[in-house]
């Protein structure tokens, strides 16, 4: 198929072009880089593949270019992964975020609109779903969605738009919400990986600590309801998660909407993931505890049932250890991420 990926210099969405290339589709990357890697898209330009893979240095708000831009390139469909992903961050600037995150897109579906592209894979989040109460856990895509910071909100106000222009449309327009759990690990062949600046992300962050970028890694909070304190999350495997987009992609051609949370099904402490890194990496980094990050939820894992059943979707990596070599083995080759490239590249 004919693809435009936004926010394809971004973690996820290069991992997405890069599988995509790899599957023969068309990719056109749209991003402004203002969070993502110029090194990612020389990455992805480096593939060897027989469809064509064009890069646009846009803003996904400007309307009309990428109504242009949809055109130019014949998109049949698009993933939408351009946005902004701190939760720490959206409380501080929450009207960043609805700027950058719900704006946005808005302008992406009215670009769409014009153009006449009539599928979308948007990237939600398990953010939406707020702090759910216990009886809820784990979270099934009924669950109740009202988020607790304006992350989770700038994506749900995504969600709604959706809904109600999908209505509208009829058979011209269908989409998929991938709300993702907490998205982890790199390429297993180490040719891209994650790379944010800057960087918040808990497993990124051990593995930093580990290489001695950071004197220690800080726990927010260990006075949540959970078993050891600490917040629960599910982490899943950015190739898995690039899985669940492939999929609903093809079953998005039944013109039928659907709504899918990604995860693995299981949730890990942030004492567990500290464990994990301090064993893959064999490091014994510092540990220090800290309070609480305002907006974060204790417990967050999903129930992956739907997209099991309707997708035949199962994640391959189900085990931290495994989601952590991957992301310990790009940082390792790369551990000034993308700059090394750069660096290389003079
Ligand atoms: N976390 C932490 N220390 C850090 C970064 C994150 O304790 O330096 C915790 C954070 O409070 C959350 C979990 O690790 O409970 C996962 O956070 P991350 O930022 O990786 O993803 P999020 O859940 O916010 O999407």
């Amino acid at each position: 198929m004919n693809v435009l990926v936004t926010g394809g210099a971004g973690y996820i969405g290069s991992h997405a072009a890069l599988r995509l290339r790899e599957d023969g589709h068309a990719v056109t990357v749209v991003d402004d880089l203002s969070r993502g890697n110029a090194g990612a898209i020389a990455a992805l330009e480096r593939i060897e593949a027989a469809e064509p893979f064009h890069f646009v240095r846009a803003d996904l708000g400007d309307r009309d270019r990428m109504t242009a831009v949809l055109r130019e390139r014949g998109v049949e469909v698009v993933m939408h992964f351009g946005a902004w992903t701190y939760v720490g961050e959206s409380v501080e600037q929450p009207l960043r975020y609805f700027r950058n995150n719900t704006a946005s897109a808005l302008a992406l579906i009215e670009a769409m609109d014009a153009a006449g592209v009539g599928r979308l894979i948007f990237s939600s989040t398990c953010a939406t779903y707020g702090e759910p109460p216990p009886e809820e856990i784990p979270i099934a895509e009924t669950c109740r969605q009202t988020p607790i910071n304006p992350y989770g909100r700038s994506k749900l106000f995504v969600e709604g738009m959706l809904r109600d222009y999908a209505q509208a449309k009829g058979r011209d327009f269908a989409f998929a919400a991938l709300r993702y759990f907490n998205v982890a690990g790199s390429d297993r062949h180490g040719r891209i990986g994650e790379d944010h600046d800057p960087e918040t992300h808990l497993i990124p962050i051990c593995l930093q600590a580990a290489l001695g970028q950071r004197p220690d890694v800080t726990i927010f909070g260990t006075d949540y309801p959970t078993p050891d304190g600490t917040c629960v999350r599910d982490y899943v495997h950015v190739e898995d998660l690039v899985d669940a987009h492939v999929a609903v992609m093809e079953a998005l051609r039944g013109g039928e909407t659907r709504v899918y949370n990604v995860g693995i099904g299981r949730g890990y402490s942030v004492r567990e993931v500290i464990d994990a890194c301090h064993a893959v990496t064999g490091v014994p980094f510092r540990v220090r505890t800290g309070a609480r990050r305002p907006g974060d939820p204790p417990t967050l894992y999903a129930d992956p049932a739907r997209i099991r059943d309707e997708l035949r979707w199962q994640a391959s990596y189900d085990d931290l250890a495994a989601i952590v070599e991957t992301a310990w083995r790009w940082m390792k080759t790369h551990p000034a991420g993308y700059a090394d490239r750069a660096r290389l590249a003079r």
